[in-house]
């Protein structure tokens, strides 16, 4: 990663404008171009994205192909295939008194947009929102998160070559870069990541009146209870949660059941870890590594809260935090206050639904909820009694791989929401367009003073 000089980011800024002004960005063509080359530098060079990703986080190149660069791909030929209904204007029913009139809303592109990138799916948490926001006809800057420097070096070294660099530009660097960033002035800033600097961008982006979507985190909680086949539930939460070593967004942070329900998980999730990551996960190319040392030391002083009944083995040197269960964790426990964000996995009692309920809702609303039980009357609960950015029925994470569903936080977890033709939308403006014909004149009789002379006549 070389960071950008920061006396060149106005530059750079006002660069993209102008060309927005220009309109370069508008045509139909342009975009279809962008979002085809973007595809084509993903599939052409995807061995190279694969080893930016294992030397960033010791990604697995299947699960870099999963969660990544096919996500990436699929999100782009969905944004083709719909481009065209997307951008056509919306007649909408004109009120009768209004009549003769015609209604459209037209979407148009906001502008110049910024898009902050973390540094856990540093590829595709970069460019995803930058789908939508070409698909919207908008110029673009994207920010790499610092933290996964190959995958940043990587994209500032080849998205320019393909894209069109008068409407899109990488700056890579850290808080000097990202606060020089923000000090411009952006249609549009599209931020994932923690929701301390959530608070930053947010206050940065008032001081222009820019619109943000804050992609935040949370601490989503999976609740298990004794209705589903729990060796089943396991290996999902196992899945979902040792996904990237426990650095995902939607992960379940923790579990939640009754004492008995939570006796007889511990060892089918034990079960179920070896089932994905063998008997010694340290070697295993699968299972992913922890960011940086930072990340590390924070997890590893996690593993003093509760009885570890599965893992619990790390090495510095490698960042290797093994898939780990902790039992009998206070509710009030470090572990418990902070999003975990790693491979630690707690086990928490309740008492039943009621608890687990009270539990949830008494906390910051997370970005996702997970419940695994076959019974309509606690899922219906669920769905009433609580509040998160989605809510998944006996499988974590898989809601964002459906373009149709929003993804997106509530409250802590963020605001606004992207994906599909919300990516879209979230990169518009939907202007709203009224033709009145001059003739008939139906509007001197109706809204139009004088008022006082119709009023006597009634
Ligand atoms: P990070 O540290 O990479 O930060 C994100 C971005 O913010 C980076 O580009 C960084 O340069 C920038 N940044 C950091 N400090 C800044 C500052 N003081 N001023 C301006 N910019 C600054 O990533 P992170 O925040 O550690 O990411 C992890 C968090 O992101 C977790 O809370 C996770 O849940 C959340 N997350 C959410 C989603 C989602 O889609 N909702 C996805 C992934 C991660």
């Amino acid at each position: 990663m070389t960071a950008t000089a920061l006396d060149r980011i106005p530059m750079i800024v006002a660069g993209l404008r102008h060309s927005f002004s220009r309109g370069i960005t508008r045509p139909e063509v342009w975009r279809r171009e962008q979002l085809m080359r973007l595809r084509a530098l993903l599939q052409d060079r995807g061995a190279d994205f694969e080893a930016a990703l294992r030397s960033d986080l010791g990604k697995s190149g299947t699960e870099a192909q999963l969660t990544e660069i096919g996500f990436l791909i699929s999100e782009i030929d969905h944004a083709l295939a719909h481009l065209s209904r997307w951008m056509r204007p919306r007649r909408v029913r004109v009120p009768l008194a209004v009549q003769p009139a015609s209604a459209r809303i037209v979407p148009e592109p906001l502008g110049v947009v910024l898009v902050i990138a973390p540094w856990n799916y540093p590829l595709m948490l970069a460019l995803s929102p930058v789908v939508g926001a070409l698909a919207a006809g908008n110029s673009v800057v994207i920010k790499p998160s610092e933290l996964a420097p190959a995958t940043s070096g990587l994209i500032a070294r080849l998205v320019p070559d393909v894209l069109d660099r008068r409407a899109v530009a990488v700056i890579e660097g850290a808080v000097p870069e990202t606060t020089a960033l923000l000090a411009e002035r952006f249609d549009h800033i599209f931020y994932t990541g923690n929701a301390r600097v959530g608070r930053i961008v947010a206050r940065a982006a008032a001081e222009h009146l820019t619109p943000v979507t804050l992609e935040l985190g949370g601490k989503s909680p999976a609740y298990v209870d004794g209705t589903v086949p729990l060796h089943l539930a396991a290996r999902r939460i196992a899945w979902g949660k040792f996904m990237n070593a426990g650095q995902t967004c939607v992960a379940p942070d923790y579990v939640l059941g009754r004492p008995e329900v939570l006796r007889a998980l511990a060892p089918l999730l034990a079960e179920a870890v070896h089932d994905l990551y063998g008997s010694a996960p340290e070697k295993n190319p699968d299972y992913g590594r922890i960011v940086n040392a930072a990340q590390f030391d924070r997890l590893v002083a996690y593993l003093d809260d509760g009885e570890i009944v599965l893992g619990g083995a790390y090495d510095a040197a490698r960042r290797f935090i093994a898939p780990t269960v902790l039992v009998g964790v206070e509710r009030m426990a470090a572990v418990m206050r902070d999003e975990i964000f790693g491979p630690i996995l707690p086990l928490v009692e309740v008492s039943g639904l009621d608890d687990a309920l009270a539990f949830v809702a008494g906390r910051e609303k997370p970005l996702a909820a997970y419940v695994f039980s076959e019974r309509t009357a606690v899922r219906r609960r669920w769905e009433r009694e609580t509040s998160s950015g989605a809510l998944g029925f006996d499988a974590p994470a898989l809601h964002l791989v459906v373009p149709e569903l929003p993804f997106g936080g509530v409250g802590e977890s963020g605001m606004g929401a992207y994906h599909g033709e919300r990516s879209f939308r979230a990169f518009s403006h939907e202007k709203a367009v009224l033709a009145k014909p001059l003739t008939p004149d139906t509007l001197s009789s109706t809204i139009m003073p004088p008022f006082t002379s119709r009023k006597d006549a009634l």
